[in-house]
C-alpha cells in the first residue's frame, strides 16, 4: 500500500514538474546576443547544420522552408523566394527586410531560441533604409578564424562582418578579405555548402592568410583607418544594445534628430545642411519630414561631423539646445558618389591589359586601378578574375 502510495505521489510530481517545450532542432545557443561580436544569423543556420552534420542546403529544405510556409501560409511563393534568394541574395537574411524576419522567425521555432531576430538588423527596422546596409557576399578576417581556432573558440562569422560599411578588422588591423585564398571565388552569405570558417564553394581553411593580404594591409591608409575606428565603434555600440532596447526602435527618432541638428548647425535650413555634409540637396528635408529613412553611410558623417553616437541618434536622445560647429568630413567621404553604368567591353579590356601587366598585381589592386568594386568584376568575369589572381599567386611562389 505504501509503495502504492509513494509511487503515485512521484507520478503527481512529474506531472507538476514544467517541463521546457521540445524542439524540433538542436536548441542551440546564438553567439554573443547582447555583444559587439554577435554572430550573424547565416552564421547561426551554417552552424546549425554542423551540429547536426547535414549541409546547409539540407537543413534549410528538410525544416527551414516548411516552417516558413506554415509562417505565411502559401508554401508556393514563400519556396520560390526562399529558393530563388538562396545563395545570390542571402545576405538580406541579416538585414531588416521580410526575409530577415521569416528566417528569424522560423528559425526560432525550430529551435526553441526566443531571440534569433538579433542576429539580424531588424532592432532598426523602422530607423534605416535596406540600402547599401548589408553585403551580398561575405567578408571575414583571416587572423580572426586562427586565433579563434587556436584559443578554441566557436567559428562564427560576427554580424559586424555583414555589414557593408565595415570593410577592416581593427582588432587585427587587417582588410578584410572577400575571396577565397584557394579558388578565389566570392561566398554567399549562405549557400549549400556553407560553414563558417570555410569556403562554401572547394573547402579549404579561410583561416589562411593569402600571398596578397601584406600588401593589402599596407595599403590601408591612416584616413580610412580612423574612420573605420569610428564606424566600428558605433557599429559594435548598436549590436551590443539592441537587446535592451524597443524593439522596433521608433520611426520618429529620425525625423526629430535630424531637424533638432538641421536647427543647430544652420539653424533649419535643410539645403545648406546637406551642402555643408555632401547630401543631395533634397536628403535632409526628407528625413525630418519622415518621407525617407537614412541610409547608414550618410547618417554616419552627420554623426561624425556633429560628433553625436549613432546610438543615441537612433534611439532619440541626442540633445542640441545651442548652435554647434561642424567637424569636417574626411577627404574620402566628402564626395557625392558618382555613379556610373558597368561598361563591361571597357571592363573587360582593362582586365585583359591587367593579365599582361608585369609585375602582376593581386585582383584588389585591379579592381581598385579599374574602380569598381571586386564582386561585380567575379561576377560578370569570373575566368579573367581568377586568371589574374592565378598569375599574381604563381609569381609570388617563384620569388
Ligand atoms: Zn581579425
Ligand atoms: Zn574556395
Amino acid at each position: 500500500m505504501s509503495v502504492d502510495r509513494f509511487t503515485l505521489n512521484q507520478c503527481r510530481n512529474i506531472f507538476q514538474l514544467e517541463l521546457p517545450e521540445r524542439s524540433r532542432l538542436y536548441r542551440l545557443p546564438p553567439w554573443g546576443i547582447g555583444t559587439a561580436d554577435v554572430e550573424s544569423l547565416t552564421s547561426y543556420i551554417a552552424r546549425l547544420a554542423t551540429i547536426h552534420q547535414v549541409p546547409t542546403g539540407v537543413l534549410l529544405r528538410l525544416f527551414v522552408t516548411p516552417i516558413l510556409s506554415q509562417l505565411t501560409d502559401d508554401l508556393k511563393r514563400v519556396s520560390h523566394s526562399f529558393w530563388s534568394s538562396f545563395g545570390s541574395d542571402t545576405g538580406a537574411w541579416n538585414g531588416l527586410g521580410v526575409m530577415a524576419f521569416n528566417c528569424s522567425q522560423g528559425l526560432s521555432s525550430l529551435t526553441k531560441q526566443d531571440h534569433l531576430h538579433f542576429l539580424t538588423l531588424l532592432t532598426w527596422n523602422q530607423v534605416l533604409s535596406h540600402r547599401g546596409l548589408v553585403r551580398g557576399h561575405k567578408a571575414w578576417c583571416p587572423a580572426c578564424y586562427q586565433e579563434w581556432d587556436r584559443l578554441g573558440v566557436v567559428l562564427h562569422e560576427p554580424l559586424l562582418w555583414s555589414l557593408k560599411l565595415v570593410t577592416v578588422c581593427l582588432r587585427h588591423q587587417q582588410r578584410l578579405q572577400y575571396q577565397c585564398p584557394d579558388c578565389y571565388r566570392p561566398l554567399p552569405s549562405l549557400e549549400w555548402n556553407s560553414r563558417p570558417g570555410y569556403c562554401s564553394k572547394c573547402l579549404t581553411w579561410l583561416g589562411k592568410i593569402p600571398d596578397s593580404l601584406l600588401e593589402a594591409s599596407l595599403a590601408l591608409d591612416k584616413q580610412e583607418q580612423a574612420w573605420q575606428t569610428f564606424v566600428h565603434q558605433n557599429l559594435a555600440q548598436l549590436l551590443a544594445a539592441a537587446p535592451s532596447l524597443p524593439s522596433p526602435v521608433p520611426r520618429e527618432n529620425i525625423a526629430r534628430g535630424v531637424n533638432l541638428c538641421i536647427n543647430a548647425v544652420t539653424g533649419g535650413n535643410a539645403k545648406a545642411f546637406a551642402d555643408l555634409l555632401c547630401y543631395s540637396a533634397s536628403v535632409p528635408g526628407e528625413w525630418r519630414r519622415g518621407n525617407a529613412l537614412p541610409q547608414l553611410d550618410l547618417l554616419f558623417r552627420l554623426c561624425y561631423c556633429l560628433q553625436i553616437p549613432l546610438l543615441e541618434f537612433l534611439t532619440g536622445k541626442v540633445v542640441l539646445d545651442q548652435p554647434v560647429s561642424l567637424i569636417p568630413l574626411p577627404p574620402h567621404q566628402s564626395t557625392r558618389k558618382k555613379y556610373r553604368p558597368f561598361d563591361s567591353a571597357l571592363v573587360q579590356s582593362l582586365l585583359e591589359a591587367a593579365l599582361q601587366k608585369d609585375p602582376p598585381k593581386t585582383m584588389r589592386q585591379v579592381a581598385l586601378d579599374i574602380g569598381y568594386d571586386p564582386g561585380d568584376l567575379f561576377k560578370y568575369f569570373p575566368d579573367l578574375c581568377r586568371a589574374i589572381s592565378q598569375r599574381y599567386k604563381c609569381r609570388q611562389l617563384k620569388a
